[in-house]
């Protein structure tokens, strides 16, 4: 049994003056995802250290880390004393378990510049072991890697890594208000942002019953799911009925999608959200034209960002599986009535659509819609 998991970062261990930030982020983050887990979390020379306590479920933990963004890889490890002798006989223990006629190498790596051997020498001397062992050498492809860290109190030894998302501690960039319709892209859209260090605010708008209704619906559960990524997230519901009946117009598409926005900008200025997240991609379906997507964020001051404009259905699809929210996004909606217009225009025509929003006086609209929005929490 491990009895640590070294967790190492990338990117962020190269962002100059704001490191620190960066790195006590990071450390937030994984202690928030490992939240009753049998561990505890220190930071030693540019790494993450999880102490494995009795009982810890390595599995669990291992695939909770999966899911931080800023973690590069991370590996479970062995601790023992820093002599060639302790480390010497750690190492045996693990080689117990690879048959005679698997090739090795050794990889060393000093993070305690003190210690007195270099690395150089640390492979040669723990390699003589294992070849006086029996078996090869192959620096080039070998079957199996022991890897030796030297830190300050001990040193590490391990043979597997786990490669992560990378990427930046959700958080660090600020946060962003995502469109989020519950279909298979929004969900992925918010996913890339996170990615990025966002913190996700959700905003959906139903024309179910209730906000409480929505809660419970597939939205619930695809925020729900979205939480293993980011911690907690707010979502704000939305009901879209007085639009509807308000609505008059040839473009109600695009003028339902400038509606929407406008009320999700409210919802940034009262969040502090910087930017607006949405899950289109260029040309998907007739509102995504160059020319509706430019109609549709004409209405906003803020900007939007479509983390999936160049990409393809299939790649979406194939993302939406890889990060668990595929099916639940396919699952049943009971949405009483939608905006979908049969013969949806690709070319908006601003100057009427401006004209048809002044008549239902649009402004107001989006003020009173705001008025019933109700935000809940997941975790
Ligand atoms: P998705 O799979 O995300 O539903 P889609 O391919 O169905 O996307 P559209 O229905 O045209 O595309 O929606 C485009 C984007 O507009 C969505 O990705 C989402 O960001 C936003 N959006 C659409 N409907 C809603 C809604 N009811 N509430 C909040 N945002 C929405
Ligand atoms: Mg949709």
């Amino acid at each position: 049994m491990h009895d640590m998991i070294g967790v190492h970062y990338s990117e962020i261990a190269l962002k100059g003056q704001n490191r620190g930030y960066f790195e006590k982020s990071l450390r937030q983050n994984v202690r928030r995802m490992l939240k009753g887990e049998e561990c505890s979390i220190e930071s030693v020379h540019d790494r993450i250290l999880i102490r494995l306590l009795p009982g810890a479920n390595e599995k669990s933990i291992g695939e909770k880390l999966q899911c931080v963004f800023g973690i590069s890889h991370f590996y479970p490890a062995f601790s023992c004393g820093k002599s060639i002798e302790e480390i010497g006989l750690k190492a045996r223990e693990i080689f117990q378990q690879v048959p005679k006629d698997k090739t090795f190498k050794v990889k060393s790596s000093r993070a305690d510049k003190k210690f007195p051997i270099d690395s150089q020498e640390l492979n040669r001397r723990l390699g003589e072991i294992f070849y006086n062992d029996g078996y090869t050498v192959d620096v080039k492809k070998p079957d199996v890697t022991l890897h030796v860290d030297i830190i300050k109190d001990f040193a590490l030894v391990y043979t597997e890594k786990t490669a992560c998302y990378g990427g930046m501690p959700v958080g660090t960039s600020g946060k962003v208000v995502v469109l989020f319709s519950g279909g298979i892209d929004s969900p992925v859209a918010s996913w890339y942002a996170m990615k990025r260090g966002c913190r996700p605010v959700y905003v959906h708008f139903h024309a179910m019953r209730s906000n409480a209704d929505a809660a419970k619906s597939k939205i619930g559960r695809l925020v729900q799911s979205l939480c293993r990524y980011s911690g907690r997230a707010k979502l704000y519901l939305v009901p879209y009925d007085t639009f509807q009946v308000s609505c008059a117009s040839d473009y109600e598409l695009v003028v339902f999608r400038r509606f929407i926005n406008r009320v999700a900008e409210k919802i940034a200025a009262l969040e502090g959200a910087k930017v607006l997240v949405t899950g289109e991609s260029i040309a998907q379906v007739a509102s995504q034209t160059l020319d509706n997507m430019a109609a549709i964020e004409e209405a906003v001051k803020i900007p939007i960002i479509r983390p999936l404009a160049g990409m393809n259905k299939d790649e979406i699809i194939a993302k939406a599986e890889e990060i668990g929210t595929y099916e639940l996004s396919l699952g049943d909606y009971k949405d009483c009535c939608s905006i979908v217009s049969r013969h949806p225009r690709t070319k908006a025509n601003l100057e009427k659509i401006k004209a048809d929003e002044e008549k239902m006086n649009i402004e107001k609209l989006a003020e009173e819609t705001l008025a019933q929005a109700e935000m809940y929490i997941f975790d």
